[in-house]
């Protein structure tokens, strides 16, 4: 089909489109758009003169580059960017969602048509996605929290018994936490807690799990480490909180922590095997002073 011979459908149905929450387009057979609506024109911030029956969904993809208006992931380049949208077009994957680089979540679902063209709906989901980042996030740090953590060691653990790879666990439980706020307030306990949030991203990696397991307690899961390679860290961390100057509405103050490590072993059932040890090993650094890192000891 060309620009030229593609009939205009009825004006009635258009109107039953632009009417419609969701962004419609459909494209034939060789990828040339037969029509969409105006929450799809919205959506992507095209003209009616460039979403227009006849262009190429290709020519829609330069217009989104030139726009900046990409899909994460995909701002390589444009030759890339337009490969994989042409590749993506012919799988023909059903579902999916993906974030635009202005920051919007958009869920796709396309069907195929029986002319060989398809048929694709789009909603913005930035809204539900959003929800479902706070529902997964502690409030206070910005770190996991407990259930979205589990969630996530749980797969880490089946991992790494489907392909004997290791992981290490690091509890840390700030010491006296309960003194420091009755002196100097709640605030500055909670403060302190984003202080010490903060310290911790910084000394784990990226492919780390880091949470606030709740209170005043955090942990993190090292992927394919085991504690006597965490232990430095550990130690590292520690040393940096006791030498971390905490200054809150003029009051000048300080914190340690102390630090229980393990890692998987045969036998280890799930992660809170792992955890339980690590917590062990904490309750040992609590047991012994404080401002401590201890390891969790093998399965006897
Ligand atoms: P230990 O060295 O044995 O760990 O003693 P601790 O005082 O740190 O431990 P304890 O469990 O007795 O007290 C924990 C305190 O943490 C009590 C609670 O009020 C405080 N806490 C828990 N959540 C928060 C929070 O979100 N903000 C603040 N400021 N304090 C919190
Ligand atoms: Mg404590
Ligand atoms: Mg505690």
């Amino acid at each position: 089909m060309t620009r030229a011979n593609l009939n205009n459908p009825d004006q009635t149905l258009l109107d039953v489109l632009d009417a419609m929450e969701e962004a419609l387009v459909a494209y034939d057979g060789e990828g040339r758009l037969i029509v969409c609506n105006r929450a799809f024109r919205e959506m992507y911030g095209y003209s009616a003169a460039q979403a227009c029956p006849g262009v190429h969904f290709r020519e829609l993809g330069e217009i989104d580059i030139a726009q900046g208006n990409v899909v994460v992931g995909d701002e390589q380049g444009p030759e890339d960017y337009l490969a994989r949208k042409a590749q993506y077009r012919q799988e023909l994957v059903g579902s999916f969602t993906v974030r635009l680089s202005d920051g919007r979540w958009i869920r796709t679902t396309d069907r195929r048509m029986p002319n060989g063209g398809f048929v694709s709906v789009q909603v913005d989901v930035t809204d539900l996605k959003e929800a479902e980042e706070r529902a997964r996030t502690d409030s206070l740090t910005g770190l996991l929290n407990k259930n979205a953590f589990l969630e996530h060691a749980h797969q880490v653990h089946e991992v790494s018994e489907r392909y004997q790879r290791g992981y290490a666990i690091m509890i840390a439980d700030l010491d006296h936490f309960k003194d420091l706020n009755d002196r100097y307030g709640h605030l500055a306990g909670d403060y302190a807690l984003q202080q010490f949030a903060e310290r911790l991203t910084r000394s784990v990696r990226k492919s780390d799990l880091t949470a606030r397991f709740g209170g005043e307690e955090f942990v993190s899961l090292a992927p394919e480490t085991n504690a006597a390679t965490l232990l430095p860290l550990a130690e590292r961390l520690r040393a940096d909180i006791e030498a971390l100057p905490l200054a809150f509405r003029g009051i000048n103050f300080s914190l340690t922590v102390s630090i229980g490590v393990a890692h998987v072993q045969a036998g280890d059932t799930n992660v809170e095997d792992v955890i339980h040890r690590a917590d062990t090993a904490l309750y040992q650094a609590k047991e012994n002073g404080r401002n401590r890192v201890e390891i969790g000891r093998a399965h006897v």
